[in-house]
């Protein structure tokens, strides 16, 4: 396998959340005591994670949780093991977890996680312990009614058996709704593990018409071949959209013609890489975000989108996959560029509606099945769509600060109404 692709990454998450946030309360004309409290996080827990190694050695890693609102509900949102995990970037990603849970009307408030760990670089033994000691470190502040997590860049199904797991021998029986995203013989949701991808490609089949396209008519590059970015280029294959670039943090693979995606998902699973894949040709990473299509879906890390970049994108349409590819300054060059965005905190909801459908079948321990659960979440992604493009019309705002203001007025409702304490 080759050595990572260069990534430009902004600076700051939190500052793009902030700034995001600020256009939002100017908006709604929002008090400055409200708008600053909504820009802090309600509750931070750093912990250091010590991991004794298969070799008998120790290692010392740090960990945050980070809760940023529980007006409207328990705290939501994922844990991420990746070796750039810092608080700020945690910070940020629990803010937006607030925006994207009030936009889609599940009752959470935000949270994120994370380790700085590199976990590939770690056996699965190791990883247990590490998840373990992690989740024991932050057990006073999580719990279904308290805090849910889920999974992230870097962790997944088993992630959160293991963390399931330790919080039930904690509680001296199993709680199941501790975390979503867990593996369905647990008590996860059927249709959970596409969820991101399904709801990004729902809304991404939904805006087509507005930038005057068709499936068939569609060529598309996805950054990330991860949980989201994987079923991205899945499903939008499936509905005949033609994907002709993807890529991973070791390289991109690009064919004109229109990648085989299951082809490339079977060269995946054998090789842990889109690299090397037979059916296209080499391309720098970076160049993904550049290429001549109409749809672009980053669905890898924060900040690829960035001033420097941005005047060179000729997508007519891009949906983030992830959470905050696009900073601000990008933002103003695309929407200058006639390059209709749509937000994370829309685009990439599908995780969290299903995350909520999972919680909601292990609290009743009743459980759905997969079409319902699919319907359900089409209709809430369609539903947030509407909502968020009738708003941004009506107010002549961005579909980004128009999804942010409704969220952000929907949080500071539910704060006003419940006044603060004491
Ligand atoms: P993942 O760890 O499963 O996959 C991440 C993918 O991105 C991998 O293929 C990795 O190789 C690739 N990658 C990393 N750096 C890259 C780079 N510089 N260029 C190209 N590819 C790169 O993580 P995931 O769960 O798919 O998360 C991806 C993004 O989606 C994150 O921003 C995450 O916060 C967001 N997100 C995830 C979910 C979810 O349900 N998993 C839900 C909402 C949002």
């Amino acid at each position: 396998m080759t050595a990572p692709a260069s990534t430009t990454t902004s600076a700051s998450p939190l500052d793009d959340a902030r700034a995001q946030l600020a256009e939002a309360v100017e908006v709604l004309g929002l008090p400055e005591g409200l708008h600053r409290m909504l820009a802090t996080p309600r509750r931070e827990v750093t912990v250091s994670i010590p991991l004794r190694r298969d070799d008998g050695s120790q290692d010392l890693f740090i960990g945050h949780r980070v809760q940023h609102n529980f007006s409207r509900g328990p705290a939501k949102g994922g844990i991420r093991y990746s070796p750039h995990v810092d608080l700020d970037e945690v910070r940020a990603l629990a803010m937006w977890m607030t925006w994207k849970c009030a936009l889609l009307d599940v009752p959470y408030g935000g949270a994120k996680g994370g380790v700085r760990i590199d976990p590939r670089n770690y056996s699965a033994a190791e990883l247990e312990r590490v998840t373990r000691r992690f989740t024991s470190e932050i057990l006073p502040v999580i719990g279904p009614a308290h805090d849910i997590p889920a999974p992230d860049i870097g962790t997944d199904e088993q992630t959160m058996a293991w963390m399931m797991d330790t919080y039930s021998v904690a509680s001296g029986y199993t709680v199941p709704g501790v975390v979503t995203g867990k593996p369905v013989a647990l008590g996860g949701s059927l249709g959970r593990a596409s969820s991101t991808s399904r709801g990004v490609v729902d809304v991404a089949l939904a805006a087509l018409p507005s930038r005057g396209l068709r499936p068939a008519t569609t060529t598309a590059a996805v950054q990330g071949f991860g949980k989201v970015g994987r079923g991205a280029a899945r499903f939008l294959a499936e509905a005949g959209v033609r994907v002709t670039a993807v890529s991973d943090q070791y390289g991109a693979v690009v064919n004109a013609a229109g990648l085989d995606v299951p082809a490339l998902e079977r060269h995946v699973d054998a090789t842990g890489s889109v690299v090397d894949f037979a059916g296209g040709e080499v391309l720098d990473g970076g160049a993904l975000l550049e290429l001549d299509v109409d749809l672009l879906v980053p669905a890898a890390v924060e900040g690829v989108l960035t001033a420097e970049n941005a005047p060179r994108v000729r997508a007519r349409l891009v949906v983030e996959g992830a959470n905050g590819p696009t900073t601000p300054e990008a933002d103003a060059i695309l929407a200058g560029n006639d390059i209709l965005v749509v937000p994370d905190i829309l685009a990439n909801a599908g995780g969290v509606v299903v995350s909520y459908f999972e919680w909601v079948q292990a609290n009743q321990a009743y459980w759905w099945t997969e079409s319902e659960v699919e319907a359900r979440l089409k209709e809430r992604m369609l539903g947030a769509w509407e909502a968020v493009s009738a708003y941004a019309a009506e107010k002549e705002l961005s579909l980004r600060t128009a999804a942010t203001a409704m969220a952000v007025e929907r949080v500071a409702s539910a704060h006003t109404l419940r006044g603060l304490y004491p």
